[in-house]
């Protein structure tokens, strides 16, 4: 049987990885990873030593496109109701993969939801079909992501850093149009120069289509776009970040396209696969 973890570089897809090993040592096992070009650079490290750890290369696809390069193309802007690069960037190649590599009669693909994504699964199932789909840590309902941190450190392996910034996930480098307000709060506080990038990329993007934000909020029961600049206006005006963060980084991390430590090693080249 071959046995493919869908591998996010967060801590779910790699407990579920480790579980699989030991479960299944002598069976043929793949670590597919959907590269988006943003990610944080410690998911590279993390991704290196816990492969190295589990004796499995990681098998990298890649679209070639970045999320905000893909909303341009759609003319849409991703956002916590719709998130097509999830489904184009993610799902699409790693699909393309799997159809070329992975029979479904005698692949099973695994997905790392923990016990508190259980309302995901009918989606996912039904989103990977043909192929069948098992989820490690539904076994485990009493593991908590603390839990799982946990568990990594004990391993000798160092967390993804986003964990202890206080990311609830590890992934787009803390710049997931899918997080919610307090996502966004703490990108502002942790990653100033990260938040500056995407609120620049939304400007733009609104000053073409028009008042679309990934944020929105309800005011006396009406929903609305909430742009980022607002919100960091907000923040600023509520003393919870300096004033005039964007400025200061205006003329460094915003001119060179991309802060610091984002999509860093987006040239790596594509790894073997375990088959
Ligand atoms: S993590 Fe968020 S921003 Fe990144 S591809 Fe997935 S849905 Fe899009």
């Amino acid at each position: 049987m071959h046995r493919v973890i869908q591998w996010s570089g967060g801590i779910g897809s790699w407990a579920s990885a480790e579980i699989v090993v030991r479960r299944y040592p002598n069976d043929a096992i793949t670590l597919l990873f959907a590269d988006v070009l943003i990610e944080d650079e410690d998911l590279y490290r993390f991704n290196d030593e816990a492969s190295a750890r589990l004796g499995i290369p990681i098998t990298r696809v890649c679209d070639g496109r970045k999320p905000f390069e893909l909303f341009w193309q759609q003319h849409f802007l991703g956002n916590a109701r719709l998130a097509p690069c999830s489904k184009v960037l993610k799902q699409k190649p790693c699909r393309a993969w799997l159809k070329q590599n992975a029979d479904p009669r005698d692949t099973v693909l695994y997905v790392g939801l923990e016990a508190t994504e259980q309302r995901r699964i009918p989606g996912v199932v039904g989103g990977w079909k043909p192929w069948h789909v098992e989820f490690p840590l539904m076994r485990h309902p009493l593991l908590s992501k603390e839990d799982l941190l946990a568990w990594c450190r004990r391993v000798g392996l160092t967390p993804p850093r986003l964990y202890s910034s206080g990311f609830l996930h590890n992934n787009c480098a803390g710049l997931c149009v899918r997080g919610g307000h307090e996502h966004w709060r703490n990108l502002l506080r942790v990653f100033p120069d990260r938040f500056a990038w995407y609120e620049r990329q939304e400007e733009d993007f609104r000053a073409v289509h028009g008042d679309f934000a990934i944020l929105k909020e309800t005011r006396n029961g009406q929903g609305r776009p909430l742009p980022l600049s607002e919100l960091r206006r907000r923040e600023e005006a509520r003393g919870a970040v300096p004033v005039s963060t964007r400025r200061r980084l205006s003329g460094t991390a915003l001119s060179r396209g991309r802060p610091l430590g984002v999509g860093a090693t987006a040239s790596r080249p594509a790894v073997r696969t375990s088959r």
